[in-house]
């Protein structure tokens, strides 16, 4: 059976048999707690629900427009022109099954073979992968000094004549960090100067820390969308607890919404017309849904700095925003997928290997769960790891000995 080279290289994700391995220890009954899920745990908005429910009511379950429903595009506009301050032209806007989608689409449409896209580490790890789908090449800059701030200097040393994109995602997947206005600045004034388009994966952009706020890459730029390389991406699944509605969109300019219209076109047709209702209901909603959520996590966040704090030799950079932190565990192991297994068979919980992300020896933590499940988690972590834990430790009514270190 002759199978595409193409596809044979695209990788399976050790989260997900991570995942399959934790679900079947769940089903026999083991009390795993899943820190490496990339979803809030909060139920849609009513607002989305009654959306759906009044699509539904009216039986037209037909195709839609290929770039979405004209009501939807319309809240997208409203949301732009609210939270980026730029009013998109319909013609500006496309709306994907989910923000994946929009990010593919957007790659297919501006790569040709061997087209380099720079990709800042530590990444979401469907970047590469999807950058290898359309025979680009990805180009990792990774932070010298050893931080999830990657220098600007840094970037633009690594521009060759293939450059043809860079993608930033600030907040950060998986490490929760936001990237300064400077350095989003200098991408903007760079993208513009070289012709490289800027990717700005803005999926959690409303989810930040401590007073602080996102910064639109348009604040940069006095140059109308339609004569801008900024490609905006954002959707509903993380703001609004979402994922499995799969619904996002890209902003760009006229002429690249076009193109990714007539790829779009040609693969799903159009984004789900349920789907598309109730992303609809979110986005017109109550928006004081998105800043419970936000407030939840930011509190979910200082606990769970707070318990890694009494982890012996642990260290962990402190989250701007997003549910995600990426934890040091190299004083402990240098194989993140090892070590993975090791706490999911130990001390039954579910982490995500940092060797996915381009930052190995470290372990992405979802904090999104509830205080209580997040507690538990890292005691347990630290009950498996830390000689200087307890030895014993209950998880649910059996008591473990630690009896490997
Ligand atoms: N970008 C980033 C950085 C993400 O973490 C995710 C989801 N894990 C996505 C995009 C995809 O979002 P969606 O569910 O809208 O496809």
């Amino acid at each position: 059976m002759r199978i595409s080279q193409l596809a044979q290289q695209i990788k399976e994700s050790p989260t997900l048999k991570l995942n399959e391995e934790a679900m079947l220890m769940k089903e026999r009954g083991a009390p795993v707690i899943n820190m490496s899920a990339g979803q809030p745990a909060n139920k849609a908005p009513i607002t989305a629900i009654l959306g759906t429910a009044a699509k539904l009511k009216t039986g037209e379950m037909k195709y839609t427009p290929v770039d979405g429903l004209r009501s939807l595009k319309q809240a997208v506009i409203r949301y732009t022109e609210e939270n980026y301050g730029r009013l998109p032209a319909p013609e500006n806007v496309i709306v994907s099954t989910g923000a994946k989608q929009a990010i593919f689409n957007a790659l297919f449409s501006i790569l040709n073979p061997q087209d380099e896209v720079i990709i800042l580490a530590p990444y979401w790890v469907s970047y590469p992968e999807m950058v290898k789908m359309c025979y680009g090449v990805p180009v990792i800059v990774t932070p010298e000094d050893g931080t999830f701030y990657p220098r600007f200097e840094e970037i633009e040393r690594a521009i060759s004549s293939y450059t043809r994109a860079i993608i930033v995602n600030s907040p950060n997947n998986p490490s929760g960090v936001m990237y300064s206005e400077a350095l989003i600045a200098d991408l903007v004034d760079l993208c513009e100067r070289r012709g490289i388009f800027l990717i700005m994966d803005d999926i959690y952009h409303k989810l930040v820390f401590d007073g602080r706020q996102h910064t639109p890459a348009y604040r940069y730029t006095t140059r109308d969308i339609d004569d801008s390389y900024i490609i905006v991406i954002n959707g509903v699944s993380k703001l609004y607890g979402m994922t499995g509605t799969r619904i996002g969109w890209a902003i760009a300019n006229r002429k690249l919404v076009e193109v990714m219209t007539n790829v779009q076109g040609q693969i799903t047709s159009s984004p789900p017309v349920i789907s598309q209702a109730a992303a609809e209901g979110a986005l017109t909603g109550m928006q004081s849904v998105v800043e419970n959520l936000r407030l939840t996590i930011q509190n979910n966040r200082d606990v769970t700095l707070a318990e890694l704090r009494s982890f012996t030799d642990v260290h962990v950079t402190r989250p701007d925003g997003t549910f995600y932190c990426l934890v040091d565990f190299r004083a402990y192991s240098n194989d993140s997928v090892e070590l993975a297994r090791f706490l999911l068979h130990k001390a039954l919980v579910v982490t995500v290997p940092g060797k996915e992300f381009g930052a190995e020896g470290h372990l992405r933590l979802t904090y999104s769960g509830s205080v209580k499940e997040i507690i538990e988690a890292i005691d347990r972590m630290k009950w498996a790891l830390d000689p200087n834990a307890p030895n014993e430790i209950y998880i649910g009514d059996r008591k473990m000995i630690r009896d490997w270190l």
